[in-house]
């Protein structure tokens, strides 16, 4: 275990039960990650980062997936906020912004809206050039870590385009609700946000101008695809230590449950799911360090084939433990509630096939 796993490891501790059922994580222990420059790892370090490639960051989120899955949402939300500010930026904005995301602010990205889920071209939240400012008016729905946050990175409709801008959580006219008992990752502070004639500005808007959607949308939700894969990795290896340990020591029929040839074969699944799932997202993770033009198409693989092993094998888990791992504030109850919604964000299940699909179709020729 690195100085970084270690020190996250001690921080959590055995609290990632407790803040779940809680539905919140200590804000102090956010920040003090945050001022470590550990939510965004991949911050370069002329910005104040760690300047951790994608291989080494994602390592380190599969360890805090595999203690936390709230943890690792919210440091997904700031990583992605951090990599769109780096994309999509000026010169000026990465200089101001991105040192203050690793130096304890907390960020949220909103894209979702109530008529806007799986089709961001339908998102109408709209920034309009107002003189010096631009006013935002929208409503985005279930971001991650907003409840947490001090800035939020929204993005809207500008003039034929769509831009992101960066909203502060207090400015006049932003209202955050949280999202009431939701049914996994429920520490991560999802909330919804009302933009009411928020005035910002015009500097506010990330690189000054607009852009194309898909464009814009693209490059943010790689990123955020690429850590919740990883995050999943981690939800594998938790599911596979308990599962593992528990069949080791709960004996049924006069025997170890390991010795059950079929608790055996879950068992093997689950490591065949943990193994697939790390090398497809170290595969990413080295498209995306080389900048290869594979790399969004390897993030989506990454993600898909994340999310999915981890909602099955979650189920697994659950299946070995049984009664043992039934109840709330249980790692295995909450590692099966926390992956079904990776089957859901940064591209659903259906989704992603359907970008796989389009993939294949195009290498085809
Ligand atoms: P819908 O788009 O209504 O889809 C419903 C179902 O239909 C899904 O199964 C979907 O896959 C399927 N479907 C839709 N279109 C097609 C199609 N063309 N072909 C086949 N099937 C299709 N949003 C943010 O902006 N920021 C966040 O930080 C964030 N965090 C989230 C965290 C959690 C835990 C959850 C649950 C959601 C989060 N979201 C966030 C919202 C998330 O991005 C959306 O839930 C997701 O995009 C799906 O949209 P939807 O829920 O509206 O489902």
């Amino acid at each position: 275990m690195n100085d970084r796993e270690a020190l996250v490891s001690e921080l959590v501790g055995d609290r990632a039960d407790a803040w779940d059922l809680a539905g919140l994580i200590p804000t102090e222990l956010l920040r003090k990650l945050g001022e470590a420059g550990l939510l965004c790892g991949e911050v370069p370090r002329e910005h104040g980062g760690l300047g951790l490639s994608s291989l080494d960051n994602g390592r380190f989120t599969a360890h805090v997936g595999s203690l936390c899955s709230s943890l690792r949402s919210v440091m997904t939300s700031q990583g992605m906020a951090a990599w769109t500010i780096q994309r999509l930026g000026s010169a000026r904005q990465r200089a101001e912004h991105l040192p203050r995301l690793t130096s304890g602010t907390l960020a949220a990205v909103g894209f979702s809206e109530p008529q806007a889920g799986s089709d961001l071209s339908a998102i109408t939240t709209e920034i309009r050039p107002d003189g010096d400012d631009v006013v935002v008016d929208g409503r985005k729905v279930w971001v991650t870590a907003a409840h947490y946050a001090d800035l939020l990175v929204v993005f809207g409709r500008y003039g034929d385009g769509a831009a992101a801008v960066l909203v502060p959580a207090d400015a006049p006219g932003v209202t955050v609700e949280r999202v009431a008992d939701p049914m996994g990752c429920r520490a991560a502070g999802h909330a919804g946000i009302r933009l009411d004639s928020v005035r910002l500005p015009r500097g506010h808007v990330l690189g000054g101008a607009g852009a194309a959607l898909t464009m814009l949308v693209t490059a943010a939700l790689s990123y955020g695809r690429m850590s919740v894969a990883w995050g999943c990795v981690g939800i594998l290896r938790a599911c596979l230590a308990v599962a593992s340990r528990h069949a080791k020591s709960r004996a049924q029929f006069g025997r170890p449950l390991a010795e059950h040839q079929l608790i055996a074969g879950h068992l093997a699944d689950l490591l065949v799911a943990e193994q697939t799932a790390t090398r497809v997202c170290e595969h990413a993770s080295r498209c995306w360090d080389n900048g290869s033009s594979d790399m969004v198409t390897a993030a989506v693989l990454a993600k898909h084939v994340g999310a999915t092993q981890a909602a099955t094998a979650a189920a697994a888990a659950v299946q070995i433990l049984a009664s043992a791992g039934a109840s709330d504030g249980h790692v295995a109850a909450r590692a099966y509630r926390d992956a079904k919604l990776m089957e859901i964000i940064e591209g659903s299940n259906e989704l992603c096939r359907l970008m796989l699909a389009q993939h294949a179709l195009s290498v085809a020729g």
